[in-house]
């Protein structure tokens, strides 16, 4: 009885001059669920000023603090975009926007001499970074393949040097920036002989068209610290050389931290020895 009295109730209301008009979405009240009767109005739209924030205010500027330790999600940063799948090994990478439009212009040119360049790894932001180092900090990760770390070198600032060979401490790491690509092999051999060294022979003259630059060269007079040879590293300098001048200006050793091992920093003086140990010719 209750039922039907509340539907009659409603079928009048429904006919009434000022009912909700039925086109209206947000009235979706039918007679057979009389729980669903239009009892109070539908919300109001938000007003414009309380529309939420955009995903990417925070992205970090180039270049600050943040920007330069690889504190971001370049998934997310507006000035990343994603690296198209014919230029790489075949798993997803992002770019800096500007790093990538060198990189098509460099691809471009590399493929009608013959030569064929493909990305094997690119940015990887502090936290990406903080997994591969603290692997390797506390021997679940060998050391080229051979060492743990932890048992073979159980001085902190050896640790880190070992380590250091070829991977960066957290916020470090040129691959923070979107700047820094690896190319073809993670191995200097591969580019000694036949396909590789026709690349390496190609990059090393005519990457730099593209403002393109080899950071890690051989260690000697020219370049006493920082980490071993790299030929398949490339660094977009036109941003990459606006962060160099900022580690340069405001970062400090002390301000390497948040991960296994960073007590180490300041005794391997990083910032000095590794951001800034560098071929000449990037700054
Ligand atoms: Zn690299």
């Amino acid at each position: 009885m209750k039922l039907i009295s509340l539907a009659l109730l409603f079928l009048l209301f429904a006919c009434s001059p000022s009912a909700p008009n039925p086109e209206t979405k947000t009235v979706e009240a039918t007679v057979s669920t009389p729980a669903a009767l239009p009892t109070s109005p539908a919300p109001a739209p938000p007003p414009p000023d309380t529309l939420p924030e955009p995903e990417n205010s925070d992205a970090p500027v180039i270049p600050s603090q943040a920007y330069l330790t690889g504190k971001f999600d370049p998934a997310n940063h507006p000035d990343f975009v994603k690296v198209a799948a014919k230029y790489t090994d075949g798993d997803p990478y992002v770019l800096h926007q500007d790093t990538y439009a060198g990189f098509e212009a460099m691809h471009a040119a590399a493929k009608a001499d013959g030569v064929k360049l493909v990305i094997v790894s690119a940015t990887r932001n502090f936290k990406r970074q903080k997994q591969i180092w603290e692997a390797k900090w506390n021997g679940q990760r060998l050391l080229e393949g051979k060492e743990k770390a932890d048992e073979v070198y159980p001085e902190p600032a050896d640790r880190a040097r070992a380590i250091l060979r070829y991977s960066s401490m957290p916020g470090t790491s040129r691959h923070h920036w979107g700047t820094d690509l690896d190319l073809n092999a993670l191995n200097n051999e591969h580019f000694k002989s036949g396909e590789g060294k026709k690349v390496y022979d190609w990059l090393t003259a005519n990457a730099a068209t593209y403002g393109f630059c080899q950071p890690y060269t051989p260690k000697g007079a020219e370049r006493p610290q920082g980490y071993e040879e790299e030929r398949w590293h490339w660094s977009y300098l036109p941003i990459a050389t606006q962060l160099t001048d900022y580690a340069v200006s405001q970062m400090k050793d002390a301000d390497i931290g948040g991960f296994a091992g960073a007590a180490a920093a300041t005794e391997i003086e990083v910032i000095n020895d590794y951001v800034l140990g560098i071929n000449r010719e990037c700054l």
